[in-house]
């Protein structure tokens, strides 16, 4: 028979997967049961749909069968089954393609962060088993075939015989090593123990043979024995959906679990979400806020939506429209009696029982992310770090409709406090002058500590929150104001921290170097707008600063998009600090030598570009200005 390959990168995962150190290897069972309870309903609800049920749950239950003496384990499911086709494409190949290069590409390390990471479903039992065989008949067809393989040199395929359909896999279980003991995996007490861990839930009935004994009946036949030993098929899981149990019912980790089986993750969720309501709708959601960012979330690949119930029945694998774009990190299910099983994909688009469950779970969300916020700061940080892109981007998207939503959802870094902060933490340590709340923008918040702007804000006192992501001044721009302070970034023209007596002196020296100013201006033609003297310079020469709705920042995010075609431009203002050395060595220049001044006018603009992260039209001229400036001297 014909040997196939494995294709070669999910060879490289059984590797992985067969010399895994993974500490959890038993989770290999609940990924064979949960498959075997997808394919069977698969047949299920195939069966309801073509009005041909007669089947029961009952009798579509999922066996497992430990051999102690011929040291194999073995789960079947009377399922969907597979063809040939399937077995080859299913089984020989990693379904969730891509992983591997992904791991590669973020180096991920060790063989536990793959696992982690993505799961792998049926090649899990490699972990556990030296050798595998699946025998598959399916529901539609004649001939069972049955795959084999030890995991390294790839598999076998070939026709066998079968009663009825389903899908029969067996573990060749390894043997115990020093530190592994794979025995437990053959023991009926650890294996119903595993089972109510993992998928207690799953609706139908786990069932296994447990040998059990009772008493000897008189006149029976005893051969020495103590007791007599009969068989009986014990099932092992409740089959109650964990969201049909109350919240007193359930202990968080049967949350987690729930959460991690169902939804494939290996992380515990960052929050469980239980929510049943009784009402103008009725329905309970199980929702779950994953404490890592998905490795495809910020990618088209990434499908939002929960699952959709009606009475405990699956309708539809995840319903988008019971989640907004910016809580589409949320996952979970939501069962409903109000919503008909035989309801349309587009009909129920426009359901309105559907659009009120959405309204509802979507103030959940929110308040529920509040509460952690306000109870568990740090586990939300770590939220925020997570998603709060697609929060910030629900602000901008939504042309600010959703303001009122998620302004209290944001956090960015203070200069006072050295870490994130809310908006509302923000506000309540303003003091009462204070108009507008201050912000800037740049790549870290090291290099905006180090921003000429920022200086003497910070110096007066005033807390500056700084903003490193480019969506950040779109999002507050979007937003205009906060409990009706409004957003004032330090690179804007007018910061209102001067008090009156400041206010005056500047005025004046304003006026005595005004055709300095207009010359300056002058030479620098279409680059500025003005130049004028500065109030929020303290120990650097100059910076630029914007006017205007388009701040320089604006301007850079918007020209480096792909679909920029014309760039805009920011109207810049260049200010000069009157009182640096630099300013009195102008004035000098401009008094004797006004070529010189018009030099020194070219590096001081092309220095505060510099500092804002343009960069200069020509730093070959920049260079030689300040080198001929150097000479002068
Ligand atoms: P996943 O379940 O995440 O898709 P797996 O590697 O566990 O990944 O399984 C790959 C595929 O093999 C499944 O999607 C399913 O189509 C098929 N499969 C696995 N187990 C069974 C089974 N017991 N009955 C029918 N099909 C199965």
């Amino acid at each position: 028979m014909e040997k196939k390959e494995f294709k070669a990168e999910s060879k490289r995962l059984l590797d992985l997967m067969i010399n895994s150190i993974y500490t959890h290897k038993e989770i290999f069972l609940r990924e064979l049961i949960s498959n075997a309870s997808d394919a069977t309903d698969k047949l299920y609800y195939n069966a309801m749909q073509t009005g041909n049920a007669g089947l029961s749950r009952e009798e579509l239950a999922i066996h497992i069968t430990p051999d102690k003496e011929a040291r194999t384990l073995t789960i079947s499911d009377k399922g969907c089954g597979m063809t040939r086709e399937e077995l080859e494409d299913n089984l020989g190949t990693i379904a969730r393609s891509g992983s591997l290069a992904f791991k590669q590409e973020h180096d991920l390390g060790s063989d536990v962060d793959i696992i982690g990471q993505f799961g792998v479903g049926f090649y899990s039992a490699f972990m556990v088993a030296k050798k595998i065989v699946v025998v598959s008949k399916p529901v539609n067809g004649d001939a069972a075939f049955r795959w084999e393989s030890d995991g390294a040199d790839g598999y076998t395929i070939e026709e066998t015989q079968k009663d009825g359909h389903g899908t029969e896999i067996t573990l060749y279980i390894k043997d115990n090593t020093e530190d592994e003991d794979y025995d437990q995996f053959l023991e009926t007490y650890s294996l119903r123990n595993l089972v109510r861990k993992y998928s207690d839930y799953i609706r139908y009935p786990i069932t296994m043979d447990i040998e059990k004994s009772r008493d000897w009946e008189e006149g029976e036949e005893t051969n020495g024995q103590e007791y007599a030993t009969y068989i009986e098929t014990e099932t092992l899981n409740s089959m109650i959906p964990v969201w049909k149990k109350t919240k007193a019912e359930l202990a968080e980790h049967e949350y987690e679990e729930f959460y991690k089986s169902k939804f494939g993750d290996y992380d515990d969720p960052a929050r469980c979400i239980h929510q049943n309501v009784e009402g103008v709708v009725t329905y309970t959601a199980l929702m779950f806020i994953p404490s890592r960012t998905p490795f495809n979330y910020y990618s088209k690949d990434y499908e939002k939506g929960l699952q959709l119930y009606s009475n405990g029945v699956m309708i539809m694998e995840k319903c988008a429209d019971l989640l907004p774009d910016y809580f589409s990190f949320v996952r979970g299910l939501v069962d409903s009696p109000d919503l008909s099983l035989n309801i349309s994909r587009e009909m129920l688009q426009h359901d309105r029982q559907l659009k009120a469950i959405a309204q509802s779970i979507e103030k959940k969300i929110k308040s529920e992310l509040i509460n952690m916020q306000k109870n568990d700061r740090e586990k939300y940080e770590e939220f925020f770090k997570n998603f709060g892109m697609q929060i910030k981007f629900g602000i901008y998207s939504s042309y600010g409709r959703k303001k009122e939503l998620l302004e209290d959802l944001l956090m960015y870094y203070s200069s006072s406090e050295k870490k994130p902060v809310t908006l509302e933490e923000y506000v309540g340590r303003m003091r009462e002058s204070q108009q507008y709340i201050y912000y800037a923008c740049g790549e870290t918040t090291a290099k905006l500590d180090l921003l000429p702007q920022t200086e003497m804000l910070r110096d007066k006192g005033y807390e500056i929150l700084y903003l490193t992501d480019e969506i950040d001044e779109f999002a507050l721009k979007t937003m205009g104001s906060y409990k009706e302070k409004e957003f004032r970034s330090v690179s804007d023209a007018d910061l209102d921290i001067d008090d009156e007596g400041e206010k005056e002196e500047i005025q004046k020296t304003a006026e005595d170097n005004k055709s300095l100013f207009e010359f300056m201006k002058e030479h620098l033609g279409d680059d500025v707008k003005e130049v004028r003297l500065s109030t929020r310079l303290k120990t650097h020469p100059v910076c630029l600063i914007s006017e205007g709705g388009l701040s320089l920042e604006m301007e850079r995010v918007l020209n480096a998009m792909p679909t920029a075609t014309e760039k805009v431009k920011a109207a810049r203002i260049l200010e000069i600090n009157a009182n640096h050395p630099i300013f009195a060595a102008l004035t000098k220049a401009y008094a004797e030598d006004k070529e010189k001044a018009a030099r020194m006018t070219d590096v001081l603009y092309a220095q505060a570009s510099l500092i804002e992260g343009i960069g200069v039209d020509d730093p070959v001229a920049y260079a030689n200005a300040v080198c001929s400036l150097i000479a002068d001297n």
